[in-house]
């Protein structure tokens, strides 16, 4: 038996979604510096592209016509209208991930999250992160930067609504401490790989360590 088959593994899909501000982007940064299995799923929107961010780093910035075609093509595994714009999953980088063994973490909502369930299930690991308060979620919001008090209220509103969604996740924290939730998230990541669905490679194995009689 190629002695590495026995850590051949099957990859997970890890979808971690919370209201913006509740740390979820930093989480993300911290897990895949942290965790060189875990690549990040690239998204295609048709929102506008915001300072800071670059084209098919933080997302593929696509418009209508070519959104409505990559879904007519059948190139997402899931997609969502979130805040009025469009939001969708390319499935290539999945199906390469799955087949490679290697892990993706998504940074989708709640409707992507449950997209996923039906085709990927047995692969999905789903988190939650809750913010500490409403008031410590807004006062987040607000150090951002100089957004008006009328779009501070309409994503404080939004928040609330992502919240609701909570009880759809199989894993859930309060993110009151950012290397504290880090922590957890990586136990998580350490514990789906350790089961034994997971792990394919070790039936092989562990034949080979008993014999086949047993
Ligand atoms: P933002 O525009 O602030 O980057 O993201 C807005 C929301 O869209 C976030 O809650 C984010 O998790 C969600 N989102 C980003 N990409 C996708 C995607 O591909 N599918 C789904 N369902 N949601 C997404």
């Amino acid at each position: 038996m190629d002695p590495s088959a026995k850590r051949s593994r099957r990859g997970l899909l890890i979808v971690l979604s919370s209201p913006s501000g509740a740390g979820k982007t930093t989480i993300s940064r911290m897990l895949l510096g942290a965790d060189r299995q875990v690549s990040m799923s690239i998204s295609a929107t048709t929102r506008p592209m915001r300072p800071g961010e670059a084209d098919n780093v933080d997302y593929n910035f696509v418009d209508d016509a070519r959104f409505d075609a990559m879904i007519e093509a059948g190139e997402f595994v899931e997609w969502a209208t979130v805040f009025g714009s469009r939001y969708g999953t390319p499935k290539a980088p999945v199906k390469q991930a799955l087949k490679e063994g290697r892990d993706i973490l998504f940074d989708i909502d709640w409707q992507g999250a449950r997209q996923l369930e039906p085709d990927f299930g047995e692969h999905l690991v789903t988190i939650f992160l809750l913010p500490p308060s409403m008031t410590e979620l807004e006062r987040r919001l607000r150090a951002r930067g100089t957004d008006s008090d009328t779009v501070i209220a309409d994503r404080m509103h939004r928040a609330a609504d992502e919240i609701s969604h909570w009880a759809e996740y199989e894993y859930v924290m309060v993110n009151d401490d950012m290397d504290a939730c880090l922590d957890r998230v990586r136990s998580i990541v350490a514990a789906e790989r350790s089961k034994r669905t997971s792990q394919p490679g070790l039936v092989g194995f562990v034949r080979d360590l008993i014999g086949p009689q047993h």
